[in-house]
């Protein structure tokens, strides 16, 4: 009779756990397309910027009226203050829509994570994008700056320690050579997108079960065009 129970409460626990699985696959699932969704809005954004078609959308007295209620951005981008590189404006995005983070070259320190964090925590963002653009001065500068010179400015000086080890391989010889600084651009968003990764405990944890999603992504400036990469589950 005992081995009967024990039988029984073996075959409820191994119930339970796939049930359990289950759940966790119909979750991981849903979390990938609600993901895929918000990712695909901002590259069909990006494309009506591109071909000058953008439907301006939530920029109205409604849109204000109707967010003062409260906010719940999709989106977090995490790139440059160059006045060039507009979020809203790249991926034709209204009111609401992108919890934007901006600071030259797109850098990281406690407050930008922060931010990052309130967004995903308390507004429910989902979709990160850590974008770089084509041109970038801050870069420029880095590059630029002996390593151990002043600039004359102590915060600008933090700025540009905090870019330079980003940068390794480059120097100031790339901006004469491209001066669009392609490479160091995506060397800096990886090493960006890295270090959120190994700073932000909040952040990895949710990126590991898969309901959080980091994308990078350079901006060009001619063309309008963001391209992203890393981006193989969508
Ligand atoms: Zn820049």
């Amino acid at each position: 009779m005992m081995k009967k129970s024990k039988d029984w409460s073996n075959a409820f626990l191994l119930l339970s756990f796939f049930w359990m699985s289950f759940e966790n696959i119909a979750h991981t699932d849903s979390n990938t397309e609600s993901l895929k969704k918000t990712f695909h809005e901002l590259v069909n954004g990006n494309k009506r910027y591109m071909t000058d078609t953008p439907f301006h959308k939530n920029e109205n007295k409604i849109r204000r009226k109707e967010l003062i209620k409260g906010q719940k951005p999709n989106t977090i981008v995490l790139t440059c203050s160059d006045s060039r590189v507009p979020p809203e404006i790249i991926f034709d995005q209204g009111l609401g829509e992108i919890f934007t983070i901006r600071v030259a070259g797109n850098s990281l320190d406690k407050n930008i994570i922060a931010s990052m964090e309130y967004a995903v925590e308390d507004l429910g963002s989902h979709l990160i994008i850590i974008m770089g653009h084509e041109y970038c001065g801050a870069i420029k500068a880095a590059l630029s700056t002996p390593k151990g010179k002043s600039t004359g400015s102590s915060d600008l000086d933090y700025l540009l320690f905090t870019l330079k080890p980003n940068l390794e391989g480059f120097d100031n010889r790339t901006t004469l050579q491209d001066p669009s600084l392609h490479n160091p651009v995506i060397a800096n968003v990886n090493k960006v997108t890295h270090q959120l990764i190994e700073r932000s405990f909040l952040i990895h944890k949710k990126v590991l079960e898969g309901t959080v999603k980091i994308i990078k992504a350079i901006y060009a400036l001619g063309s309008g065009r963001v391209t992203f990469w890393d981006t193989e589950k969508f």
